[in-house]
This record gives C-alpha cells, structure tokens and sequence, in this order.
C-alpha cells in the first residue's frame, strides 16, 4: 500500500515539474488543472479508485488571416494560413498554441481580430463582411487582384443582405444575393445554393449571368490595426520611455511636435510630444483613460503614453500621409475628384457617429485634426484633448479675440457665445471641415477676419456654395450650419447621406438573370 501511496506522490510531484516547464503559460489558465491533495492522516486505506481517463477536448483550431511579427517577447508570430488553437482567451490578444506553419509547437500571444474559426464562414478567403461598396472597388481594382477576382460583403443599403462584388475587366460589377426563405441563397432565380461555398464554387466553374468566371478571391493584404500595442500595454499603457525610439520629425502643432517613432524596436508608432507645461498630467491621464476606451476604424488609436517625466509623450497608431488638411493642399485636384472628396467626409463623418454613440464631443474638429494613411484611409485625431489644454493654459479658449490660436472659424455661435461644446457644435464644424475638403483645404471665410466672422454669423450669413461643389453636397453644410444646434443632422444621418452619395439604386446592381 505505502508503494501505491510514494508512487502516486511522485506521480504529482511529476505532474507539477510538467507545470514548471509549461512556465508559459499564463498563471489564469493553470487553475484549470486541478489537483487533489491527499490528505496525510493514518487511516485505513480506500478502497482503490481508478480515477477516469479525462476525455480528450476537442480541439478548437482557428486560422490566421493576416501575418502577424511578434512585437514583444511573449508574442507569437504567425503567416496568414497559420491554424493555432487558443489558450487564454482574453478581449484583444490571446495566448495561443500554434499548430501549423512558423508558429507550430510554439505559444504566445496574438491580436484576437487576426484569426477566426477554421470552419466558419469568416475564415473563407473571400468573405469580406464589413467591407463597404467604395472599399471593395478600391480593393479589387488594385495591382494585385486581376480578372475575375472577386470578394461577398454585407450589403450597405439593405441590412442583411449580401453582395458579391467581381472585377470584369477593369470595372466591379456587383450582384445582390438573394436568399431563400429555407437559408439558401442564389443570383439568379433558376440557380439556388444552400451555402455561400456552393454559389460560390458554382461560379467559379459557370459564368452563367455573370459573363465572368469567379477567378481568385480578393486579396486580404491590409491587415487591421491591432488593439493595443501587445497583451501587456492592454492594462500598462504608461509604457517606459525607453521603449520609445524618435526616429523623425513629422511636423508640429499648436502643444508640440510630432515624431516617427519605433517602439520596442519592432513597431511603428506616432509620438506627439507635448510642451513642457501645456497640460497638467493628472488631467490628461484622467481625459487619456477615456479616449483609450474609444475604439474605431476611423478613429486615430491612442497606444501608450510617458507621463512620468515632460515632455509628455502621447504614442497612437502612425498614419504615412499626415494631416488631411495637408494632403488636400499638396494635391489641389491633381490626384482627388469629387467621389474620393466624398468619401474622405463618409469617412470622418463614420468616426464621428461612432463619438455620437459613446456620448463624447471632440471640439476641435477640422481638417488639420484628420489623418490619411494609405489609399485615402482617413481617421479623426486629437478628439477630446482640447478640452485637456483648455483647462490647463487658462485661457479664455472662447473669446473670440483676434490673434488667439481659438480656431474661431471652425466653432458653433452657442460654442464661441455660451461656451456650450455638444456633439452639434462639433457638427457645425464638420460643415467647415467639407468645405475645407471640396476647396482642397483652403481657409474657410477666406475674405473675412475672425471678428467679422463672429459679427456676421450674427446676422445669419453662411459661406457661400464653393466652386465645383455639387449642390446637394453644399446642402449638406448648409444644414451642418443651422442656427439651432438641435437642428443639425446627426453624424449618422451625415454618414449615410455622404455614403450614398454616389450610391446608385438597386438598378446599379448588375443582373445575373439576363441568360
Ligand atoms: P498636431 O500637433 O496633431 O497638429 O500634429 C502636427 C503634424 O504632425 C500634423 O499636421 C501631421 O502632419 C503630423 N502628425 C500628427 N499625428 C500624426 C500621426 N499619428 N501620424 C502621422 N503624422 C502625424
């Protein structure tokens, strides 16, 4: 009996020395390896118990559909294809096990919106749900998709349904989806499929109405923005200065300079450094722990920040083509026309009605505060932090004087007079921010000073319709700029207003019941 007891004792004492090499994985995860202690008391033996042999789980495999490099040591990087099976499941990263490819046999943490489930519909290579009708275009029209490349998405003007969207010839054709009332779906009537794979599989070997073979799926090149530098600055985003490389200077503002930077020599981060005494560090990380939380494609990412010693440095995602308001001028018309014009304001106007939802006014929209990356990407920077350095530099930021930094031209009447900042007043800007986008960023009241600005707002006058601005467009910020804030559309209304812009009607959508 004693050798039954010693050899179950070193049977534990095994099973805990297979803890200490499994010294990866994360201390949540070992609570679920429950063990019995015996306890030591002189009583006589039970009576042997076989204990059950724990059924195998199946495994739950997910496949990566972006590249991924580690950017910390407890990272795990990965190929696009890569299968891995989840650990820890945490919001953002998870700590996962790889399976097949470069990270096989190997653990670490991942960005949780890199991978999906190996057998569902988003782990199809041309599935693209949340890609919108412009941004399919744009995709599929690029170098590296060719005839025949094609990709399904939601469709934008009727919830839940779907399109298929197909390059022909250097022109996206796109056919609606029907479905079927038992689930399935179909393009033409005399064809019906019970999944997507079958359509989808069906057209690849069939033109049938579509006068196109489907070719290769649509490239999945531009990988999402993570959220959060790394599974550690989820929690600790007041990240050592050291880890901070300045590697250039990419311009300056009213509160700093802004940097290039590198962080933990693996990522490329914008560092905006803010002058010593331009804001009280407790206020902003107080004002910091909310715009954190504020999460958005459109929306600038804010990553980390020093706060320890000044400069303040302000770390968020890096976007390669700078301010909007630069980019507008550097082209003036050479490279924009009206429908990309168009969809830099959906765009900002989409960052927007997402603050609307979360309850949080920006006050200092304007073109200067929007950043493009590639592909006329653009997302909303600096929201909220006007209001840190309001507080802090005591000015009187709402007097209108002459000469003041106060963006006079771009604030609400009730926002200049009553010092009321509300997501209208933010509205009233956003009309100022089109006009700057049509004039390819010319100074809104370009004949006016700030003080007559204020003096004939008073009187009801409003910006003329700029040159070659379309009419319904100028509507638009005719309405952004109502005297009464209550007014004002929304930013969602102004989001879809400029969305479907250009959206043609259900005959845009080409017919694959013509055969
Ligand atoms: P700001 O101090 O925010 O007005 O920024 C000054 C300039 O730095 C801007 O006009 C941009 O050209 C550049 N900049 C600011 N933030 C970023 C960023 N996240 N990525 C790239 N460039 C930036």
């Amino acid at each position: 009996m004693g050798d039954l007891r010693e050899r179950f004792i070193m049977c534990c004492q095994n099973t805990f020395s297979c803890f200490k090499e499994r010294e990866t994985v994360p201390p949540s995860d070992i609570k679920k390896y429950d063990i019995e202690v015996i306890p030591n008391v002189h009583t006589e033996p039970p009576a042997r118990v076989i204990p059950p042999i724990p059924a195998e789980k199946p495994k739950c495999v997910y496949l990566a559909l972006y590249d991924y490099m580690a950017r910390t040591d407890d990272d795990l990087s990965f190929h696009a294809g890569d299968k891995l099976e989840p650990i820890n499941k945490s919001e953002d990263w998870w700590y996962v096990r790889g399976i097949t490819g470069i990270s096989a046999n190997k653990q670490g943490y991942v960005p949780a919106n890199y991978v999906v489930p190996v057998k569902s519909l988003d782990a199809e290579p041309w599935y693209f749900p949340e890609t919108k009708r412009l941004d399919a275009e744009k995709m599929l029209l690029s170098d590296e998709n060719q005839n025949g490349s094609f990709l399904i998405r939601n469709c934008e003007s009727q919830t839940g349904e779907l399109s298929l969207s197909v390059l022909d010839n250097s022109k996206v054709k796109h056919y609606k989806i029907k479905k079927l009332d038992n689930g399935g779906y179909f393009l033409s009537k005399s064809q019906n499929f019970s999944t997507l794979r079958e359509l989808v599989e069906h057209y690849t070997n069939n033109d049938d109405g579509l006068y196109i073979h489907l070719r290769e799926p649509c490239k999945k090149t531009i990988a999402p923005e993570t959220n959060g530098l790394s599974y550690n600055t989820v929690d600790q985003w007041e990240i050592p200065r050291t880890s901070v490389k300045l590697l250039r200077k990419l311009g300056a503002g009213q509160f700093g300079e802004v940097f290039e930077g590198i962080w933990n020599d693996t990522t490329a981060v914008a560092v905006k450094t803010l002058k010593p005494g331009t804001m009280d560090a407790k206020d902003f990380l107080q004002e910091a722990q909310i715009m954190k939380r504020l999460r958005h494609p459109k929306l600038i990412q804010l990553y980390a920040v020093c706060t320890m010693e000044e400069p303040i440095y302000i770390i968020t995602e890096l976007m390669s083509n700078g301010s909007l308001l630069e980019y507008l001028k550097k082209d003036r018309g050479a490279c924009l026309r009206l429908p990309t014009q168009v969809e830099l304001g959906s765009q900002v106007a989409a960052g927007m009605a997402y603050l609307e939802l979360q309850n949080y006014i920006h006050r200092d929209l304007a073109a200067r505060n929007v950043l493009v990356g590639e592909n006329n990407v653009c997302k909303v920077a600096d929201f909220g932090l006007a209001r840190v350095f309001q507080k802090d530099t005591g000015e009187n930021v709402y007097e209108a004087k002459e000469g003041t930094k106060f963006p006079v031209k771009w604030t609400a009447p009730e926002a200049m007079h009553e010092n009321k900042f509300t997501i209208k007043s933010d509205v009233w800007s956003f009309g100022i921010l089109l006009y700057e986008i049509v004039t390819f960023g010319q100074m809104p009241y370009p004949t006016l000073t700030n003080y007559q600005v204020v003096q004939k707002l008073q009187t009801g006058y409003r910006m003329s319709c700029p040159l070659s601005c379309p009419k319904y467009l100028y509507e638009i910020m005719c309405d952004c700029w109502r005297e009464v804030p209550a007014d004002r559309p929304t930013f969602e209304t102004l989001q879809w207003e400029l969305e479907d812009f250009f959206e043609p009607d259900v005959s845009s959508y080409d017919d694959a019941s013509r055969y």
